[in-house]
């Protein structure tokens, strides 16, 4: 991504670049957006995770006379941040909750003397009256908005105090603002200006990440997908997201008895838990966390090789952010969803069931951008890069759908043995039941019903129970039959099965793709 190395004799950036931080060249959008920033332009700065954010404000702030005020949400990134600053010989300091009141006031006094270069504060902190009055009696160069998102609806981390920055426009309307962040669909973008009335000159870096590889499975047996696929990972340390506090005490509890070093982290967990899993995470004293969407802002690690999504992420751009933790050192990373048709009507219902008004409308509206992805018979990355209006014009070469590109066969015998099976059980069995007979189980409550006696018996036992899972689902999705959720689950036949039953029509199916085959590929050699 980083360009060669600049000539610094004419260009007083690239020596401060250079001088200040150590880095030999710009990348990928940083240039423009400094000397907009410099020219006192307002704008919103959209980068991808690791993308490198923070000196698009960071060297600005150096080059013009007076403070930059940075606002961020979080007190662990506002610290690490002035660190590593001090460290670089930056004037720079921080005003946040956390902090002892001889410190507080120690900064605010070189703040009142112009001592500062950038100062970050949290949003309800700057937006206090007193502080206001402060800001006034000093020269401010910019404002720096960090993690703007949070400050949209949109988004996928509204914070309520984020809202009110839209007030600073008002206060200060000759002082640029800079908003940065890594999340952007255009609803988001469009947003952010309006609530921070900024107009919307964006400055948008790719959001592509071409080392992150991913793939979409059907979730057919969860639990065993996944150990087959971190078995693959050789000890590599990765993070597997579940929809659920009890999701993630489960996923974890099996990996730990399966041998494998994981921890489950997530907002239920005591706090010192939490913590130490963190610390043992970075240290890479456990391989695997196991998570909800808790854990990972402000995770600094650059070599998680792989992300698993146990369960319907909540929302593309968050889907976006979490795989994004992957391979933020460059190298080759894996991002597993895995996908099971039914979450979508089971987060759909869960929905209909919050109070109605637009921001129902936009979660159903983000449930059905995941739904259209994991469904996709695409490239991954291009219906990714779409949604974040970037286009890609040729297929990636390294997700599921370029590696290993979906099938279909004629699926008639099939939906035949699936369909006289069910009609044989009397329409009364629901899908494991049916699988079961279909693959010839001798289990009790196969025989004790002696469904073994069945002429349908066995017919299916060449395959898994996974590829009849597969087509059962494919079926009931085309219609030809139905799962009666009143009835135990039964499943029925619909009169649209009937000619395929006799024949009279062939029937094209997705040839299941149980193994996870482009994984696999590359991890053999
Ligand atoms: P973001 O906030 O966009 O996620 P950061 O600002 O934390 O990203 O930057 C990510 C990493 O890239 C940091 O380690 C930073 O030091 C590094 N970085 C940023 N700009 C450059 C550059 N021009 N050359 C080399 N490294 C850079
Ligand atoms: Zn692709």
């Amino acid at each position: 991504m980083e360009h060669p190395a600049e000539s610094h004799q004419s260009d007083p950036l690239a020596l401060k670049l250079q001088q200040v931080f150590g880095y030999r060249s710009f990348r990928d959008g940083q240039r423009e957006v400094i000397e907009r920033a410099m020219a006192a332009e307002d704008g919103l700065v959209i980068m991808p995770t690791g993308g490198g954010k923070s000196l698009c404000y960071q060297l600005p702030a150096l080059m013009m006379p007076g403070v930059t005020i940075v606002v961020s949400p979080l007190i662990s990134l506002m610290k690490d941040q002035v660190d590593s600053l001090i460290q670089s010989g930056v004037a720079a300091a921080c005003l946040n909750s956390s902090m002892a009141r001889e410190q507080h006031l120690d900064v605010l006094k070189q703040f009142r003397f112009n001592e500062l270069k950038l100062l970050y504060i949290s949003p309800e902190r700057l937006l206090r009256p007193d502080f206001i009055q402060r800001l006034h009696e000093i020269q401010v160069s910019m404002f720096a908005i960090d993690e703007a998102h949070c400050i949209s609806q949109w988004g996928h981390d509204f914070r309520p105090e984020y809202a009110a920055l839209g007030q600073l426009k008002q206060y200060f309307p000759h002082i640029p603002m800079m908003a940065l962040t890594a999340t952007a669909d255009s609803a988001t973008r469009q947003s952010i200006c309006e609530r921070l009335q900024i107009a919307p000159q964006v400055h948008l870096s790719s959001f592509d990440r071409p080392n992150i590889r991913y793939t979409v499975a059907e979730k057919l047996s969860p639990a065993n997908q996944l150990r087959q696929f971190i078995v693959a990972q050789k000890g590599a340390s990765g993070i597997v997201y579940c929809a659920s506090r009890r999701r993630v005490d489960e996923v974890a509890l099996r990996l730990q008895q399966q041998g494998i070093k994981a921890a489950p982290y997530h907002a239920g967990l005591p706090q010192e838990e939490r913590i130490q899993t963190q610390d043992s995470f970075l240290k890479d004293k456990v391989d695997i966390v196991v998570a909800t969407v808790a854990f990972g802002m402000g995770i600094n690690k650059s070599n998680v090789r792989f992300v698993v999504h146990y369960d319907i992420p909540k929302s593309i751009e968050a889907y976006y952010q979490e795989t994004g933790r992957a391979g933020r050192d460059g190298l080759d990373a894996e991002a597993l969803l895995l996908f099971d048709p039914a979450d979508i009507g089971r987060v759909k219902h869960l929905i209909e069931q919050s109070e109605p008004g637009p921001q129902q409308q936009v979660e159903f509206h983000k449930l059905n951008t995941v739904a259209a992805f994991a469904e996709a018979q695409t490239c991954r990355r291009q219906v990714l890069l779409h949604y974040f209006d970037e286009s890609a014009s040729k297929p990636c070469g390294n997700c599921d759908i370029c590696l290993d590109p979906p099938k279909r066969y004629d699926g008639t015998q099939d939906a035949q043995k699936v369909l006289s099976c069910i009609y044989r059980l009397g329409q009364k069995f629901g899908i494991n039941h049916v699988i079961d007979v279909l693959r010839g189980s001798k289990s009790a409550t196969v025989t004790d019903r002696g469904h073994d006696k069945l002429s349908t018996w066995g017919i299916g036992q060449s395959k898994s129970h996974e590829f009849w899972l597969s087509i059962i689902r494919q079926l009931i999705h085309l219609g030809l039959a139905s799962q009666d959720v009143r009835r135990g689950s039964s499943i029925q036949l619909n009169p649209t099965a009937r000619p395929v039953l006799k024949g009279e029509v062939a029937l094209m199916l997705a040839e299941p793709r149980i193994v996870m085959n482009a994984i696999q590929r590359r991890t053999s050699p």
